[in-house]
């Protein structure tokens, strides 16, 4: 069994995105452009409502997975094919944009601060124009564990001591879990041999393999069997894995396809209103 070490440690870049929601951006900048299959990870939390009330106004995605997490305030969602409602603390929405939706996402006033994040995980050529789909799982849906040293872990994705996550079927097999330990408190979860690795620490200090991760940091992990997680002093963070395309990709905003040409059909279709696929969306 190989303990993966900490390869690289990222400091999130504050940047603005929408009509103007202030984030952290650790996936998806100048310094890192994705990990395989992440293509974006966004923390975005203030107490302030001017840094998230302009929100997400309707935009397009296509070519990939946009998974929303939510912490503590809520995001009220809607889209092309009829679906809409409240992401709310504790709650993940696993979205498959697939060949492609229009959505909006607006992040709501409420009586405590807003805290979440946002991730991108990309589809394989083979699935890029799969239907879209959603998996919205209230937060009482995901199964959440309680550690004898005082650790808790809610599993969005992926398997801890035998227990599945909400969040099931999806391509690239990946771990999503939301860690919470106390001093001193340690936590080892097995990944597979291959998948891409990452820990986002967003409160307290963790050390892996040696080395300390400070929030907010990302860490990337290298390749091995499992990581070790140990708490250096109360800390949370986010553990995620999956498995790497090692496909050859285009971005251009919303969208990651394979090729240029995929991208430029993607635009041309949104300007002749051809863009959305199937029956639900041709009312609308
Ligand atoms: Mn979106």
């Amino acid at each position: 069994m190989i303990e993966r070490s900490v390869t690289d440690v990222v400091t999130p870049t504050a940047t603005s995105d929408g009509a103007g929601v202030r984030l952290r951006r650790s996936i998806a900048t100048q310094a890192l452009d994705h990990l395989d299959p992440f293509f974006l990870f966004d923390h975005f939390g203030s107490e302030d409502a001017g840094d998230y009330i302009a929100g997400f106004p309707m935009h397009p995605h296509r070519g990939i997975e946009t998974v929303t997490y939510m912490l503590d305030g809520s995001v009220a969602h809607r889209d092309s094919l009829g679906n809409s409602g409240v992401i709310g603390a504790g709650d993940v929405q696993w979205m498959t944009a697939g060949s492609g939706i229009l959505h909006e996402e607006m992040p709501r006033v409420g009586p405590r601060r807003l805290d979440g994040f946002q991730i991108w995980v990309n589809l394989p050529r083979a699935l890029k124009m799969t239907s879209p789909r959603y998996q919205d799982v209230p937060a009482a849906r995901i199964p959440e564990l309680l550690r004898p040293d005082g650790g808790r872990v809610r599993v969005v994705a992926g398997e801890v001591d035998g227990v599945v996550g909400a969040v099931r079927e999806i391509f690239a097999g990946p771990t999503y879990l939301d860690v919470a330990l106390p001093a001193g408190g340690r936590f080892d979860q097995p990944i597979p041999r291959g998948h891409t690795g990452l820990l986002y620490v967003y409160q307290g200090e963790v050390t892996v393999g040696g080395r300390p991760v400070p929030s907010p940091r990302l860490a990337i992990l290298g390749d091995g069997d499992l990581v070790r997680v140990q708490a250096s002093a109360p800390a949370r963070f986010l553990l995620l894995s999956a498995q790497p395309l090692e496909e050859p990709y285009v971005r251009y905003g919303p969208f990651v396809m394979n090729t240029r040409d995929e991208i430029a059909q993607a635009l041309a279709e949104l300007r002749d209103g051809t863009f959305i696929k199937g029956g639900a969306a041709a009312s609308r």
